[in-house]
């Protein structure tokens, strides 16, 4: 397994199709026996807790957010400011808004992500194995009763699916968990591993909620010492955004618990690595100032204002596009000028 230590650079968009090709998936077999992730994870210095810091973040985003909030009509019900829509609507509001009357559906790509996040969590929480001669069932059987709308529209697709392309996917479940078993094992109780940590926080009086469902948290929050940390698990490549997910999830631990999460990591199943990287309060002020941006702009479409049109790189993608001037020139400039042609496979960045 690759680990890297907080890395100065952040990874780069990925540039290859990822609908039609399916990520890689390395072969277990020629992967030498990892040290212990867990032990990876935590051998490091942690640093002194800040007893003002969560308060004052907290208090930094009220003052930002009041004006805001004032203004909302009362029938305006709470904006709920996840990763996903805050990484779409930084990037533009009018895509934003169009997910909303159009969510994008579950593809192969989500559903495959979605039974490798239930075998993750078997293994770590039971060592349990998906393999065997149905690796789907297991992950299957979890999400058909997890009482999330979108799990239950992942067990349909995967029952949509013909015998062939359920046998693919099977196989490429089976590779991923054997990746995660390979990695991880069962966690010892004396790190408390959470899965699943689903954290909602209000704010301006509960018409705005900060919230996040943590795929793994490791140790108990402490007032001297950080000594949590975050870990997320994705089944596809490397994306730019995953940073700033995981920058955002320490920013609602810090808020939740008062104390910063020491580290956070992102573990890639389709090859076994982990990224990781300290927390700092300058990571946390960024983060804030991202928030309070995305924040704004959520509650402006919120209230029904007009939504700006932003070009960026994702505009093919866009369903907007064949009614975006913006986009359309956009994508013209870009198509004239060598070098800027459009990133295939980018469309699954949205967040
Ligand atoms: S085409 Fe581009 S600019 Fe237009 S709405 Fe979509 S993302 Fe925004």
């Amino acid at each position: 397994m690759k680990i890297t230590d907080a890395p100065d650079a952040s990874p780069t968009v990925d540039a290859s199709p990822t609908v039609d090709a399916p990520p890689t998936v390395s072969a277990p077999a020629s992967i030498s026996a990892p040290a212990s992730v867990l032990e990876r994870l935590r051998s490091c210095e942690r640093p002194p807790v800040d007893p003002a810091l969560a308060g004052g973040l907290r208090e930094w985003i009220e003052d930002e957010l009041a004006d805001a909030v004032a203004e909302l009509p009362p029938s305006v019900p709470r904006v709920s400011v996840a990763k996903g829509p805050l990484t779409s609507v930084l990037l533009c509001e009018a895509h934003t808004l169009a997910l909303r009357t159009d969510p994008q559906p579950v593809t192969r790509e989500i559903a495959l992500g979605s039974l490798v996040d239930v075998a993750f969590r078997a293994q770590v929480t039971s060592g349990l194995s998906c393999a065997g001669d149905d690796p789907l069932a297991g992950p299957l059987a979890a999400l058909a009763v997890s009482g999330e709308r979108r799990d239950s529209e992942v067990v349909a697709l995967v029952a949509s699916l013909t015998r062939r392309e359920r046998d693919a996917l099977a196989v490429e479940v089976a590779a991923h968990s054997a990746i995660v078993e390979r990695h991880w094992q069962r966690l010892p109780g004396a790190w408390l591993p959470r899965t699943q940590d689903r954290v909602r926080l209000p704010f301006a009086g509960g018409r705005v909620t900060l919230a996040g469902t943590f795929d793994l948290v490791l140790g108990a929050p402490a007032a001297e010492l950080a000594s949590v940390c975050i870990v997320e698990v994705k089944s596809g490549k490397r994306r730019v955004e995953h940073r700033a997910d995981l920058h955002f999830y320490a920013l609602l631990e810090t808020l939740r618990s008062g104390a910063p999460p020491f580290r956070v990591a992102t573990f890639y199943t389709s090859g076994g690595d982990l990224d990781v990287e300290a927390i700092s309060e300058d990571i946390l002020t960024a983060t804030v100032r991202r928030v309070i941006d995305g924040t704004l702009r959520l509650c402006r479409l919120a209230a029904g204002s007009e939504p700006e049109r932003t070009p960026n790189p994702l505009c093919p993608w866009c369903s907007e596009l064949a009614t975006c001037a913006p986009g359309q020139k956009s994508i013209a400039a870009r198509e004239e000028a060598p070098g800027l042609g459009a990133s295939p496979g980018a469309e699954a960045s949205w967040g």
